[in-house]
């Protein structure tokens, strides 16, 4: 493995941020400065090829990379694109199952959630119980009401 591959490697599975392709760049880009996009993207194939990583697409357009090759599960915030893993039994059977129903050899499957991380819920709570913005010119209509009876002069 060359020296530049192995850094790729090392910095992917020292996060669990599971980073997209551009984002790894920036990682390897802080030990490896002249690297370039393309060299990371080919090293990326080949590690996901060797099984080395794992390459997820998760529906947001990019792929992302993971170093945690076990078998586990994925949610993704919809708002703030943060992917959590997800640790549980994987579904009973599943393949099984589906091999029994339909016939198919089955190679793999994808199962991935997506939904509101907490940041993202607390943000849109937070956002939600605001009190509406003050406009400037409500008090002085009612103040306008009150002035109705203040003709109370001496003179
Ligand atoms: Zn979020
Ligand atoms: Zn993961």
């Amino acid at each position: 493995m060359t020296a530049q591959r192995k850094i790729i490697l090392e910095e992917i599975e020292n996060t669990r941020a599971h980073p997209a392709a551009h984002e790894v760049y920036e990682m390897v880009r802080r030990r490896l400065p002249r690297i370039s996009l393309g060299t990371v993207y080919r090293n990326l194939e080949v590690l996901s090829e060797y099984g080395l990583i794992r390459r997820m697409d998760l529906g947001d357009g990019q792929y992302h990379y993971d170093g945690n090759t076990e078998e586990h599960y994925h949610v993704r915030c919809t708002e703030c694109g943060r992917i959590t893993d997800l640790f549980m039994d994987p579904v009973c059977d599943l393949e099984g199952t589906i091999a029994r129903q339909t016939g198919y050899e089955i190679a793999g499957y994808r199962l991935d959630f997506f939904g509101l991380c907490p940041v993202c819920r607390r943000t849109r709570e937070s956002e939600n119980t605001a009190a509406p913005p003050v406009l400037g010119s409500r008090k002085s209509s009612e103040q306008g009401e009150e002035n109705h009876e203040g003709g109370n002069q001496s003179g």
